[in-house]
């Protein structure tokens, strides 16, 4: 894939590279790859691995359980990657910072290429910490392996491109855009299994419709949610 000045640089550092495959024909994000909007590159640590074994772990100092992931072979990894000129390293971590959709704005806004440090084994060793700018969290729970957390943020970062999803507006509604969830959807037919789709609705009436979704999300966040909609009653106040 050559590269394209108006293109979305993702480069995955991964001693699986098979797992960020399947986003290529992933809808809507594998149109995007496809289209040119963005670009897919992955670095196996283990092609700049220079023992005979092509060893990429090791024990860690001070003993305990567990190989950590040596730094030679990731640090080369990522020396030879290209640099364009607005360029963020995540590196993706349980300890990192929890991953936010702001989060996917900033890098989808402000950056032409990011990098992602995926780990493996029992993590890596501190030193690869240096090539990062941030460190990045899926959330509260521990994976095998960086490969689902980076695929996560490229998912994320992909869809909020020029030309991904269709219309900004529905960028602009959805869950997290704005602290609120979003609304409840429904479509044909009006009645499923007892269970109808309410009425205001199928009015016509679109401040009514409006209305109605915006009551609907703020019920939703406060149910779901309380920490979100405290965030979002503060923004209220300073506004
Ligand atoms: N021992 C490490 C610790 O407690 O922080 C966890 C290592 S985990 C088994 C292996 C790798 O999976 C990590 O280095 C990281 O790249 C990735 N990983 C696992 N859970 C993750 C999460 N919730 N968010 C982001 N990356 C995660």
């Amino acid at each position: 894939m050559g590269l394209d000045a108006t293109a979305m640089r993702l480069d995955v550092v991964t001693l699986a590279p098979e797992a960020l495959k399947p986003l290529l024909d992933l809808g809507v994000i594998g149109r995007a790859f496809q289209s040119g909007i963005a670009e897919l590159h992955t670095h196996n640590p283990r092609d700049f691995a220079t023992d005979r074994y092509r060893k990429v772990d090791d024990e860690p100092y001070g003993g305990g359980a567990g190989m950590v992931l040596k730094p030679e072979p990731v640090f080369a990894a990522v020396e030879a990657i290209p640099v364009l000129p607005r360029r963020r390293v995540l590196l993706m971590s349980p300890q990192g910072a929890p991953l936010r959709q702001a989060d996917l704005r900033r890098w989808a806004g402000g950056y032409d290429q990011l990098v992602l440090l995926c780990g493996h084994y029992e993590g890596f060793d501190e030193r690869i910490r240096s090539l990062a700018d941030e460190e990045v969290s899926i959330g509260d729970f521990v994976l095998t392996g960086g490969e689902l957390p980076a695929a996560v943020v490229v998912n994320g970062v992909v869809r909020l491109l020029p030309g991904t999803v269709g219309t900004a507006a529905s960028l602009e509604e959805e869950s997290h855009s704005a602290l609120l969830l979003e609304h409840p959807h429904y479509t044909r037919p009006a009645e499923f299994r007892g269970m109808a789709v309410p009425e205001v609705l199928r009015s016509g009436d679109h401040g009514a419709v409006a209305r109605w979704r915006f009551e609907q999300q703020q019920q939703r966040t406060r149910e779901r949610r309380p920490d979100l909609f405290a965030r979002w009653q503060a923004q209220q106040e300073q506004q």
